[in-house]
């Protein structure tokens, strides 16, 4: 119980029924999940009876950490993932009443895109995007294709939904699943099946959720099907931070919690004890005009600290260059903190509205050669490109992996439909066959056309072939053309050049395309020569051996070590984090809030919908401010791009709603100028210790 305040130690202790922690940012929610996880374990709660749901991988793999600095190894056991890993598993283990095979492939946002192109009959990536958002709303609501279609409220929607049935099709067809489909699907399997709830709930004696505020109405339904009854669940949230509204979460779950479980136990948390008074006062203005859906109250002890600041830069290089001159200021100096002087790398983040505004920092960052990460953007691994190359390494090493045979049987297209694919599909799971089993099957023929047969023989036959060869080809160089070849033979350049609206998009992928070879090849080992022509000798492996690893690589992504960089993120990426130091970039109107038709806020009348995205968006900025513990920045632009012009830009109206001391709002020139000389003292102090020493060292 240490380290925790009395409402806290409430919440860590209270067992046996249902329980809602309700505070604001920082307060220490988080930390009441992983202590209770501890206390529940302590108390004989076997740790694979409880599981802990986050908002996102990374947040598991973090809380998993801290759980086993309390308790140790036992942490390994308890089950700490997402919704969304959590549906997998339950799938994974009882899909196949659903008639679900245990190896079902999941399909990524760019599969679900491509699949819609092909059922809705367009070559148009935008228009199938739009079907995607709208079938993905109505999954999460609960609907099925034909209650789509009975609802619709005109002939787009009735469109949409038939596309939405030939969708469904195919995933059933493939064996595949969307993101979707990963909460859909369990709760109709908690739903429909008793004897899976029923082990389900025995399996789980305690359930907890974090960032409760943006769960979704499956989710939510999911875990009342989950805890049952006896409502043995303790989540925690803060209405404040919901920042997914725009993807369907809502906070009808936390005011439907109270009336589903009369006997909830609601604990409010006070204290924040993340940041300094100042930057929590402006996080509390800058909320104050929103509704409140719970009265709340936070205050710090922290001591007033640093003074919040308002940087206006003239456009984003210049900002840019602001934000590097802070972190290397703010490194440098010794007037910011007493005690811990986070100075570090890690000590910073650089937190943003859109993805896009990453790259002029990431310019200033690299030139200044400070190390940064970014994370919240795409990794290299999700990439659709790598994707597809993945799925065919996967298909040569494991034949039997149905999810990569349809990527590579799909990839690019050999005139091999989804009705062939259905048909072997469903002879497949008769037979209980992998589908490059049922293809070499000597019944096949009896329920397939020939032309269809002639054209899975041929792939087949292709699959071995390649097999064969990678098996037998050794070292970088060799590896190099066998991957060449077989790129040309499939034509997967062109189909990139084909499958992109635009042709600079598509180079871009194959210069991906390019470098992951080159990247596979050398670990291929054997004579490897560099750009400037010296080789190496290392020991030879074959290209079979190397795609067998791969699979175990896409995970690594995942798990990103606690390296000593700066941190560039989307807001919504950095929720439930902190960092010693924040800046907000571009806090402008029109970025931060996103485009909102209200004519910055001077118009009076304003429909329901903007208001409500307003909301949002300022709940969005308050997450942003309350990620900071020690000092805070918050940056705009005078001229903003757009398009190819610059045009005039306004500050964020939140920036006033900080009501900052305009006093102190800009930062003292003259200390920064004292803290520039302590760095350059600081440097040349090191140059002349390193020369010290360099003549001390003996010869070698
Ligand atoms: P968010 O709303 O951003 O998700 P949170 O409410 O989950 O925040 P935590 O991340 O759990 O808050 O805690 C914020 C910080 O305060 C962390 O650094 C945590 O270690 C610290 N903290 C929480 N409770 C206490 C406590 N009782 N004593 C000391 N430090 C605490
Ligand atoms: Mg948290």
């Amino acid at each position: 119980m240490s380290g925790l305040n009395l409402a806290q130690q409430e919440a860590v202790n209270y067992l046996h029924g249902p329980c809602l922690v309700l505070a604001g940012a920082g307060s220490g929610k988080t930390r009441v999940i992983t202590h209770k996880i501890a206390r529940l374990i302590q108390t004989g709660v076997a740790p694979q009876r409880i599981a802990a749901i986050t908002f996102t991988n990374k947040a598991a793999a973090e809380m998993r950490e801290r759980a086993k600095g309390l308790i140790g190894r036992d942490a390994n056991k308890v089950v700490v993932c997402t919704f969304h890993a959590l549906g997998v598993r339950m799938m994974r283990e009882d899909g196949a009443v659903l008639g679900l095979k245990p190896a079902f492939s999941i399909l990524d946002s760019d599969d679900v895109t491509k699949i819609l192109k092909d059922a809705g009959g367009t070559t148009d990536a935008a228009t199938a995007r739009i079907w995607q958002w709208t079938i993905s709303k109505w999954k999460n609501m609960g609907l099925t294709a034909a209650q789509a279609e009975a609802q619709a409220a005109d002939d787009n929607e009735r469109i949409t939904a038939r596309i939405m049935a030939r969708y469904e099709e195919r995933l059933t067809a493939y064996q595949s699943v969307d993101f979707d489909d990963l909460i859909g699907m369990p709760l109709k399997l908690l739903q429909d099946h008793e004897e899976v709830r029923a082990k389900w709930q025995a399996a789980l004696g305690h359930v907890l959720v974090d960032e409760y505020q943006d769960t979704n109405a499956t989710q939510y339904e999911v875990l009342k099907a989950l805890v049952g009854m006896r409502g043995r669940f303790t989540a925690v949230g803060d209405d404040d931070q919901s920042i997914y509204g725009w993807r369907g979460a809502t906070l009808d779950n936390l005011r439907k919690l109270p009336v589903d479980f009369p006997t909830l136990k609601v604990i409010k948390l006070e204290q924040n004890y993340r940041s300094t008074s100042a930057i929590l006062r402006a996080a509390n203005n800058v909320i104050g005009p929103n509704p409140k859906l719970f009265p709340k109250t936070l205050f710090s002890e922290l001591g007033e600290g640093e003074p919040v600041r308002v940087v206006d830069a003239d456009h984003e290089q210049h900002e840019a260059e602001r934000a590097v001159a802070r972190i290397v200021s703010l490194r440098s100096s010794d007037s910011v903190t007493q005690g811990p002087q986070f100075k570090e790398f890690r000590d910073f983040a650089i937190l943003y509205r859109a993805n896009h505004q990453a790259r002029v920092f990431e310019q200033a960052l690299r030139k200044a050669q400070i190390p940064y990460k970014v994370s919240g953007g795409q990794s290299f691994f999700d990439r659709a490109e790598i994707k597809d190359l993945c799925g065919w390494f996967r298909l040569w090493v494991n034949n039997d992996d149905d999810p990569a045979f349809l990527r590579a049987v799909t990839t690019p297209k050999r005139g091999i439909g989804h009705t062939t694919l259905a048909g072997l599909g469903t002879f497949a799971s008769q037979y209980k066959l992998s589908l490059f089993e049922a293809l070499f099957s000597s019944s096949l023929p009896s329920v397939m056309a020939k032309r269809a047969m002639e054209g899975l023989h041929e792939f087949g036959r292709y699959i071995n072939d390649l097999e064969y060869r990678a098996r037998r080809t050794l070292g970088a160089e060799d590896a190099r053309a066998f991957l060449n070849d077989w790129l040309k033979e499939i034509e997967y350049e062109k189909h990139l050049y084909d499958g992109e609206d635009s042709e600079q998009a598509a180079a871009s992928r194959w210069t991906n395309v390019m470098e992951f070879c080159d990247w596979m090849a050398q670990r291929c080992g054997g004579k490897v020569s560099d750009p400037s022509g010296a080789t190496t000798d290392t020991e030879a492996k074959t290209l079979l051996e190397v795609a067998q690893t791969i699979s175990l690589l896409s995970t690594i992504s995942e798990r990103e070590q606690d390296q000593n960089v700066v941190t560039l993120s989307t807001l919504h990426a950095s929720k439930g984090l902190e960092w010693p130091h924040v800046m907000l970039i571009g806090v402008n109107e029109g970025l931060l809030p996103f485009k909102l038709d209200d004519g910055g806020g001077r118009q009076q009348k304003v429909s329901d919908d903007t208001l409500q995205r307003l909301q949002e968006e300022r709940r969005l900025m308050y997450v942003g401010i309350t990620r900071a513990q020690r000092s805070l920045a918050v940056s705009w632009t005078k001229r903003r791009k757009q398009g190819r012009e610059m045009v005039p830009a306004q500050p964020s109206r939140f920036i006033s709603e900080m009501a900052l001391d305009q006093k102190t709002v800009k930062e003292d020139p003259r200390e920064k100028l004292k803290a520039l000389r302590a760095e350059f003292a600081r440097k040349a102090q090191q140059n002349a210790a390193a020369a010290a020493a360099a003549q001390a060292a003996p010869a070698p």
